[in-house]
């Protein structure tokens, strides 16, 4: 590692942030948080025809929510700002450098009009070229300031003629380069074109804009998808046309993210079909309206996804898999980064998600849980309470909601009842055992699990039935559905008032069948 470990996170804000940005976005985090270095996250908004209005503070806060931190940031002022490249062009850092490479003839003004640039594509195709880009080969006969005469260009941009200004890219040269998960990539510059360095509103592009940040904020790592390793050599190129050859950072390059069926970079679309989120938090589309749920709303704790999308490329060498923080940062490395695309399994996030609330203590879940009640527009009343319904359904929830969906009757009388179960436990037999065990539980002057036990275990034995004969019925008048919790646990809780009355309620409600 480099003395001074740099990192930075750089989205676009041209939508919400996917779900394989987080991961890069953790990744960042782990590596400045193991050798104590700098994260700073940018943004990079040059392409303005892209952007979309409330992006940049999804990404902010959908951040946060994972805990993802920086140390400097569009968000929080630091050295090396500002960290939005459209303030960075309106303090006019890039145009420098642009200058720069025009002058020692890396990059060249380009006049061509679009349509121009069609009859370029189009001659190509009539003479048979499937390689239609604008390179060493093409630019010397397009209108740009390696055709015309030098008077001639000084004329159009005096008279501001549209312009854009491009890399000229070497003939024939092997561009190398080092990644910390391919190791030696080569490209042949031959095969690159004249990417657009500058717009023609004066914008700087992504690559000229990411290489020059880079380089004067000092970022010593780039991680990001695999998707920009293409897009490398002609950044390597431009760190040595800037005469930076000798600062260029470390790359890595991230696999990408599969579809759960392996085929194709995860998707929405593959989501909607499959029922799974692309997002961290809900994204609600600015000019659609339209929601996205993400996974803070479905009910994933963000530690158990950060523990998921942490594997998802990774593996720390032994069979660990539930992991602190702090453990995953003492364990991850780019060398123990995987080569290959991992898939997302939904599954597994979900059994990461079931381990996660089972490990929390109670009094932890509760905000949470309360905040899934107040959705569902339930009274909670005291949070003490709600904190034992914790400690019972913990062990059997997937996702936050559950709470709710498995936990109504803790806070009210059953309104309807199993059928399947009604039907079958639900005995004449059944209903004369709940009323005499009503009766013995009326006699109860304390409220306690244990006791409760002992009264049910006298009457099983007085009236000779099975243990089931008594608990499927009570089970069915207290709760209403078939499976949960401990029932004597529940009679507990709910308290002796709401336990007689719903047996009661029970008796008169159900008939009883057979
Ligand atoms: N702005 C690019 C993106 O949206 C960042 C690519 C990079 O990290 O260089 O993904």
């Amino acid at each position: 590692m480099k003395d001074q470990v740099v990192l930075r996170f750089a989205p676009s804000p041209t939508g919400p942030l996917h779900i394989g940005g987080v991961r890069t976005a953790l990744y960042g985090h782990f590596l400045a948080q193991k050798y104590k270095g700098r994260y700073i996250l940018r943004i990079e908004d040059t392409d303005r025809t892209r952007l979309v209005p409330g992006a940049e503070e999804y990404i902010i806060n959908s951040l946060q929510w994972m805990g993802i931190e920086f140390t400097e940031g569009v968000h929080k002022e630091g050295p090396v700002g500002p960290y939005r490249q459209s303030d960075r062009k309106a303090e006019g850092i890039y145009q420098k450098y642009v200058d720069q490479l025009l002058a020692s003839g890396h990059a060249y003004y380009a006049f061509d009009t679009p349509e121009e640039l069609d009859d370029m594509r189009q001659r190509l195709k009539e003479a048979g070229s499937s390689n239609l880009q604008y390179n060493y080969i093409t630019r010397g006969q397009m209108r740009n300031s390696l055709t015309l005469d030098e008077t001639e260009v000084r004329r159009l941009l005096a008279s501001g003629t549209p312009h854009v200004v491009r890399m000229k890219m070497p003939k024939r040269e092997e561009i190398r380069f080092h990644d910390e998960i391919r190791g030696w990539v080569v490209f042949h510059s031959s095969q690159l074109d004249d990417k657009i360095l500058l717009k023609s509103d004066g914008m700087p592009t992504y690559h000229m804009a990411v290489v020059v940040d880079d380089h004067l904020m000092g970022v010593s790592h780039i991680l990001r998808g695999e998707e920009w390793l293409s897009s490398t050599p002609l950044h390597v190129l431009l760190y040595r046309s800037l005469g930076w050859e000798n600062e260029i950072p470390t790359f890595i390059h991230l696999p990408l993210i599969l579809n759960p069926n392996g085929k194709g970079k995860m998707s929405k679309r593959q989501g909607d079909k499959l029922g799974f989120s692309v997002f961290p938090t809900q994204w609600i589309d600015p000019e659609s309206g339209a929601v996205s749920s993400g996974y803070r709303e479905d009910g994933y704790l963000r530690e158990a996804l950060t523990n998921f999308l942490a594997l998802l490329g990774w593996s720390p060498g032994n069979n660990e898999e539930v992991m602190s923080e702090d453990r995953m940062i003492e364990l991850f490395s780019t060398e123990s980064l995987n080569n290959s695309a991992s898939k997302f399994d939904l599954d597994k996030l979900k059994w990461f998600n079931e381990t996660y609330i089972r490990n929390h203590k109670p009094e932890d879940l509760l905000p949470l849980v309360q905040a899934e009640y107040e959705k569902a527009g339930m009274e909670i009343g005291n949070p003490d309470f709600l904190v034992k319904v914790i400690e019972l359904l913990q062990e059997r929830v997937t996702l936050l909601p559950d709470f709710v969906h498995l936990g109504s009757y803790f806070f009210s009388a059953p309104v309807s009842y199993d059928e399947k179960m009604a039907r079958k436990r639900w005995t004449h037999e059944g209903s004369e055992l709940m009323g005499l065990l009503s009766k013995k539980l009326e006699n109860l002057s304390t409220w306690e699990a244990h006791e409760i036990q002992q009264v049910f275990e006298q009457l099983i034995e007085e009236k000779n039935v099975g243990k089931g004969k008594v608990l499927a019925p009570l089970r069915l008048a207290l709760t209403g559905v078939a499976g949960g919790p401990g029932v004597f646990d529940i009679a507990a809780l709910i308290g002796k008032e709401a336990t007689l009355h719903r047996i009661e309620k029970a008796i008169s409600e159900l008939i009883p069948q057979k």
